[in-house]
Order: structure tokens, then C-alpha cells, then sequence
């Protein structure tokens, strides 16, 4: 999948690395360009937040968009973001290279075929339960309403131990990539929710064939406004991106 001149495939996995939610300017520009000097090619970070409460912080909206192109747009990076309802789907086409589809959202059927319409590329989360048969005909959905291509996104589906948040089906991974020849990228920091468990999961992933890595990074967790127990350290990302090298899986 082409996104903006970077082909998304395991030949050369794209490294995708923000915050959970776009949270101030001065951040995200901070962020963004400590994931271009890591070697990233996006920049990925929360507008519309999926929250499982009402009340926690539902992100800045427009304005987080517009500090995130911003920020991309002086670092070299292409955006990838996510629209939350098919309402937000023109603005945040406007803004995003890659669109995001959540995992609470995969099989919103209206919200794909908006997607679709946008014919811009898309990032396209599993569902905590979907099978792979439901998570490949909501790609199917994608392109049949007009997406150029889709990245799949498996960032954890639903166990019964929640020593991590969710259980990566690295299995999912690599039916996708060996199987059905399809880019797939991991979210580690949703799967497991940790973030020293972020690493070796994402060096796991790219061992099964995965064409990238979707990793959630702060520069003062502790004071993330969401998901800060699974963000890496900004200071720690260059050891991270780092320690990635050299696990992709032989052709
Ligand atoms: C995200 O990537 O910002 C996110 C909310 O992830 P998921 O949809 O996988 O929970
Ligand atoms: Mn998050």
C-alpha cells in the first residue's frame, strides 16, 4: 500500500510511532520530530478518541488535527489518525495520509464506506473479536467504496488473562502476510498495554511477517492524558526503533 510516496510492506517495515491522543502542540511537535530523527515515517496521534468511558478525555478534535499536520508536515512524516464517526470523515481526510479505522469501529459499515469514499489509504484496527474472515471483508468493504489499499492493524484481540491488556494473534499476522500476501502492521502498545512488553512483541511481530509497527510513545507518560502505562519513554524510542532492527523475517 502506497501512502504518500512510503510503500507499506514487510520488504522494508514502516515504523508508525506518537501519542495516544494529540494532546498540546508544543508536544506533538517534540514528538514528531524525535520520530523522524528515530527514522519513523509516520506520525500517528488521537483527534477522536474511542473511549471506554464518557468522561476520560475525548481528545482536542480539529484542532488536535491541525497541530498534528503541522507537526508531521515539518518533520517529513505522514499522519495517520482516526475517524471516530462518519460525520468527522471529511475533516479527517483532510488532514490524514493514512486513515484509521478502531478496533471498536471495524465492522461500522457506514463509517468504511465513507472511509472508502474519501479513496484515501487506510489503516484498519481488528476488532477485539473478529474473526480474520470478518476483519478481511471489512477490508473488502474499504475497497470496494473506493479505498486505494488497506494496511491491517492487529493490536490484541480479547483473552481471559488480562496480565496483558489483550493477546496478540500473532498467528492472525502471519496468515495475513504468508497466506493472503497482505500488509499487516502490529500495535504492540494496545496488545499488550505494557510498555516493556512493547520491544519484544514488536520485534515477534516483524518475525511473523509484519510490514510495520504502530507504537504509542509520550514524553512524560505519567502524565498522558490516556493510555501512559503503555507508552515508551520519548527519551527511550531511539533504543526501542533501535533494538528493532535486524527481526524482520527472512523472504
Ligand atoms: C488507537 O490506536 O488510538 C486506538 C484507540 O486503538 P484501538 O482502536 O486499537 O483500541
Ligand atoms: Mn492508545
Amino acid at each position: 500500500v502506497e501512502v504518500r510516496g512510503v510503500t507499506v510492506s514487510a520488504a522494508k517495515p514502516a515504523v508508525m510511532c506518537g501519542p495516544c491522543a494529540v494532546e498540546d502542540e508544543a508536544r506533538i511537535h517534540a514528538i514528531a520530530a524525535r520520530v523522524a530523527a528515530v527514522g519513523g515515517e509516520f506520525l500517528r496521534g488521537g483527534a477522536y478518541k474511542p473511549r471506554t468511558s464518557p468522561y476520560a478525555f475525548q481528545g482536542h478534535g480539529e484542532t488536535a488535527l491541525r497541530w498534528l499536520r503541522r507537526a508531521a508536515d515539518a518533520h517529513g512524516l505522514r499522519v495517520v489518525t482516526e475517524a471516530l464517526g462518519e460525520s468527522d470523515v471529511p475533516l479527517v481526510a483532510e488532514y490524514a495520509d493514512l486513515l484509521q479505522v478502531g478496533s471498536r469501529n471495524m465492522q461500522n459499515f457506514a463509517l468504511l464506506k465513507a472511509i472508502g469514499r474519501t479513496t484515501r489509504p487506510v489503516l484498519l484496527k481488528r476488532a477485539m473479536a473478529a474473526t480474520v474472515e470478518e476483519w478481511l471483508l471489512a477490508g473488502e468493504y474499504l475497497l470496494a467504496h473506493g479505498a486505494p489499499g488497506v494496511v491491517f492493524c492487529e493490536r490484541g484481540i480479547r483473552g481471559f488473562d488480562p496480565s496483558t491488556r489483550n493477546l496478540l494473534d500473532l498467528g492472525a499476522v502471519a496468515l495475513l502476510a504468508h497466506v493472503h500476501r497482505l500488509p499487516v502492521v502490529v500495535d504492540p502498545s494496545h496488545a499488550t498495554g505494557r510498555r516493556d512488553l512493547v520491544v519484544p512483541l514488536a520485534r515477534a511481530a516483524l518475525a511473523a511477517g509484519a510490514a510495520g509497527v504502530m507504537i504509542e510513545t509520550h514524553d512524560d507518560p505519567g502524565c498522558a492524558l490516556s493510555d501512559g502505562p503503555q507508552a515508551v519513554p520519548l527519551g527511550e524510542l531511539a533504543a526501542a526503533v533501535r533494538a528493532l532492527r535486524g527481526a524482520e523475517a527472512r523472504p
